[in-house]
């Protein structure tokens, strides 16, 4: 039973706040952006992998980090009937790793590439573009540190957007590494500490549990402070330098634009040297990033593995759909049905769903609606439909052994015999086919 409050607060059956259907007239733009991704991931070698929605909590507690906002805020954790603690994944990264390091891929030829595409749950506050249940496809490549990596995972999430022809602006940025990153920190801190009192209040508390967080900031007074502030890049280790060089000397080369942003820190403790960022290029604030990504070499050992180095990015799916909708890109409609099939009268019912399964045996686009009964309802339907013929099977066709086909661009009807129902009909679909064909000048 629900506590009658709960009940009374809101209209019995509806949506969890945050929570999204998708309707049918949504699936083709879902279609789409599965079989991009299932596309570029065949390019380049990923395997996909599917991972729970369920994990233990502490795998998000030890791996995202236990001060990110993910964590504190907006992780749906809960402890089930057994007393397990457990959580709905809030990100990908976590529960890959995991069952990297569970199924023992560590075994095999290095890098394991691996891609996914799920749903993912955070109780943020929902608004335009932010949900509390989203959609992310992500791309790890867990065992290579070389920047030639980098820069190609980089290049992937970047063709995701090209592929639509949205202008995008990559940020990119290095939050070096275990050894460099600490004295950045603590230079970071001294610096927030004396300007403390101009800061936020959410910079404020985050000073001293998770100072890297104020450089993305997205809070008006913090603006200043942040623009002014030492930069990561200027305290980067020999090697994590190197490295970044690196990584930027290959984009170069890829010719894949890119800003240098010193405020893309990411939000989770498991990043590490190269962080980006996608953004369009309209918008200013991560608010609305629509993908994201680093170096995560910590997070292997962290989750019990040895020392493996690791990159990946994640995609927001609804923000990528958006896009598609503001742009002129036209995704592929999905196949017209060619043929209707319409019946009158008990008999001709009965013939009608075999019909239509040999129809569909045959390799024909068939649509029926065998809830109607007249012909005049089901001919509107096929015209709605735009079909190129409707076969109709009435009282006199059935006695006849017939059936008669419709043109339904030029309303001419013929009759043919209804055991040659699927040559007769392939004929004419196959002529008009031919007729379809734009002229060759
Ligand atoms: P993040 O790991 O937070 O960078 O998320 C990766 C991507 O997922 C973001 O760039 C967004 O495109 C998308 N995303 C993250 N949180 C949400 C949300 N609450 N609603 C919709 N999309 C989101």
């Amino acid at each position: 039973m629900l506590p009658k409050k709960e009940v009374k607060k809101r209209k019995e059956f509806q949506l969890v706040k945050g929570m999204k259907d998708i309707l049918p007239e949504e699936q083709r733009y879902w279609d789409f952006a599965r079989s991009l991704v299932d596309r570029l991931a065949r390019q380049y070698g990923f395997k996909k992998i599917e991972t729970p929605i369920l994990e233990f909590s502490d795998l998000f507690v030890r791996a995202v980090g236990q001060t990110t906002d993910i964590v504190e805020k907006e992780m749906y954790a809960f402890t089930d009937q057994g007393d397990d603690h457990l959580a709905l994944r809030p990100e990908g990264t976590a529960g890959v790793v995991r069952a990297y390091l569970e199924h023992g891929l560590q075994t095999l030829p290095q890098p394991v590439k691996l891609f996914y595409f799920g749903p993912m749950f955070r109780r943020d506050n929902p608004q335009a573009g932010r949900f509390r249940q989203h959609w992310q496809f992500g791309f790890e490549v867990i065992g290579e540190t070389d920047a030639i990596i980098d820069a190609q995972i980089i290049l992937i999430a970047y063709k995701f957007y090209q592929a639509i022809n949205l202008p995008v602006s990559l940020q990119i940025n290095s939050i070096g590494c275990l050894s460099c990153r600490p004295v950045f920190e603590n230079e970071l801190k001294d610096y927030l500490k004396k300007r403390k009192s101009k800061l936020s209040i959410i910079s404020q508390e985050r000073l001293f549990k998770n100072p890297l967080r104020i450089l993305d900031s997205k809070e008006k007074e913090d603006q200043p402070i942040i623009a002014e502030a030492p930069q990561q890049i200027d305290f980067l280790c020999e090697e994590c330098k190197n490295h970044f060089i690196q990584v930027l000397e290959y984009l170069d080369e890829l010719e894949v634009p890119y800003a240098l942003n010193s405020s893309i820190v990411r939000g989770l403790d498991y990043y590490s040297r190269t962080t980006f960022e996608i953004w369009t290029q309209k918008e200013e604030g991560r608010q609305s990033a629509l993908g994201g990504g680093g170096r995560y070499d910590g997070l292997v050992s962290l989750l019990g593995g040895l020392e493996t180095p690791a990159i990946g990015f994640a995609c927001g799916v609804e923000r990528f759909i958006n896009q598609i909708k503001e742009t002129d890109f036209k995704v592929p409609e999905e196949a017209r049905p060619e043929i209707f099939l319409a019946q009158l009268g008990a008999a001709a019912r009965k013939k009608s769903v075999l019909l239509f399964e040999e129809l569909t045996k045959a390799g024909l686009k068939v649509v029926e609606n065998f809830s109607k009964s007249g012909l005049k309802p089901q001919l509107e339907i096929a015209d709605k439909l735009k079909v190129k013929f409707t076969l109709i099977l009435g009282q006199k066709e059935i006695i006849d052994g017939t059936i008669m086909i419709r043109d339904m661009e030029n309303g001419i009807q013929e009759v043919v015999d209804f055991g040659k129902t699927i040559p007769e009909i392939k004929k004419r679909l196959e002529k008009s086919v031919v007729n379809d064909q734009p002229e060759k000048v």
